[in-house]
């Protein structure tokens, strides 16, 4: 299984994130779960992807030619995949993966796991996407998306099809059971 991993360009400013990103990573190393990410060295997204390659895994990064410009760029993946643009970034990491999970992170992580749960609820992909829920992270979030449901505008089953976890067993466990719901305009 290959995982898409969205996540902060930093680290945060509580040990627990680059705790819980390293644990992750090692975990998906340990278990042959190989990580697609955006390709960077820095924040969650370095500790995430140095994880992993400590345990042997293969990490595939996803970065646009600009930051690989700005030194960005992760030197030691299993494969770095340098694309034009975000746009073209975005599709590959989609393609390459067979599920997504969001981290803590900012509002480039936001977007990107926006965009998969997005395309899964239009039935564009029928993959799992997760948010990793550390400390509580996302709940401000999932109450946006509760408002959101008890206004009208988002069907309950396009809550219930986001994965929360924040244990990598479990992640992996509900990746594995996903079930899809119905598309929305069937
Ligand atoms: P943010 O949450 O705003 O820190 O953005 C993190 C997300 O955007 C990551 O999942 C990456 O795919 C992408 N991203 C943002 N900054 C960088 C960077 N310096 N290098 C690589 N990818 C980045």
């Amino acid at each position: 299984m290959k995982i898409a991993v969205y996540c902060g360009s930093r680290s945060g400013n509580e040990p627990l994130y680059a705790e819980k990103a390293r644990e992750l990573g090692e975990f998906f190393g340990s278990n042959g779960i190989e990580v697609v990410f955006g390709g960077g060295h820095v924040g969650l997204m370095g500790i995430v992807a140095d994880a992993a390659l400590s345990k042997g895994g293969r990490v595939y990064g996803v970065i646009p030619q600009d930051l690989v410009d700005r030194e960005l760029a992760h030197p030691n993946l299993t494969e770095l995949h340098v694309v034009k643009d975000m746009h073209e970034r975005k599709a590959k990491m989609a393609d390459l993966s067979d599920g997504f999970v969001a981290l803590p992170g900012g509002i480039g992580t936001l977007e990107e796991i926006f965009e998969a749960w997005t395309w899964g609820q239009l039935g564009f992909h029928r993959k799992p996407c997760a948010l990793y829920n550390v400390e509580g992270f996302y709940d401000p979030l999932l109450d946006m998306v509760k408002t959101m449901v008890a206004s009208g505008f988002v069907q309950q089953e396009y809550l219930d099809m986001v994965v929360q976890a924040d244990d990598p067993g479990r992640l992996v466990d509900r990746f594995q059971h996903y079930i899809h719901p119905r598309e929305k305009w069937v």
